[in-house]
């Protein structure tokens, strides 16, 4: 019996795509007189939390607006890690939570995957608020503490960001991964 191959699941935001330095771009844009917050001193996964309590329905709005799960930058070096992780045998899923207001978040996810990655791959995208329910050997996420209501059977690996410094797992960029998982 030939062994199954390791599955890993890739998170989207903050992994595949930029989620924090766009939404602080939109942010500086449109308010140059107001609070600011720069990329290097996010150190919170929920950056929401940084805000000023009377800013942060403001600042959440942004990533409700049509367009801005489409617009989103990749990161770099993911697209190719992603086919190379293919190539040499692995399953790999794209496993994303979606906001929970989904109304554009849902297609754009599937519409940027499609432009960034390739058709192929919105056949291998899970999109779920609970990634504990997912099955994997591997889950590679920038959220310092993934739970959900299953004990997971994927290990966390954290995207490295500068908001998940203080948490105590292993940890890669696509430009070590290969040194971490293989
Ligand atoms: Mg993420």
């Amino acid at each position: 019996m030939t062994q199954a191959p390791r599955t890993i699941l890739v998170d989207m935001d903050g992994v595949l795509a930029d989620f924090q330095s766009a939404i602080l771009a939109i942010w500086e844009a449109e308010h140059p007189h107001e609070f600011t917050l720069k990329e290097s001193e996010v150190t919170e996964h929920d950056m929401t939390q940084l805000f000023p309590p009377e800013l942060r329905d403001e600042f959440d709005a942004i990533a409700l607006r049509e367009g801005f799960f489409r617009s989103l930058p990749p990161i770099e070096g993911g697209r190719e890690a992603l086919t190379e992780m293919q190539r040499l045998g692995l399953n790999v899923r794209i496993c994303t939570a979606p906001k929970k207001i989904h109304r554009f978040c849902v297609p754009e996810k599937y519409a940027w995957i499609e432009e960034h990655l390739g058709g192929d791959w919105t056949n291998r995208m899970v999109m779920t608020r609970d990634k504990t329910l997912v099955a994997g050997d591997i889950l590679i996420d920038d959220k310092p503490c993934v739970t959900g209501s299953l004990t997971p059977t994927w290990t966390h690996v954290l995207y490295d960001q500068t908001y998940n410094r203080s948490t105590d797992k292993p940890r890669l960029t696509w430009q070590n991964w290969k040194e971490v998982l293989l």
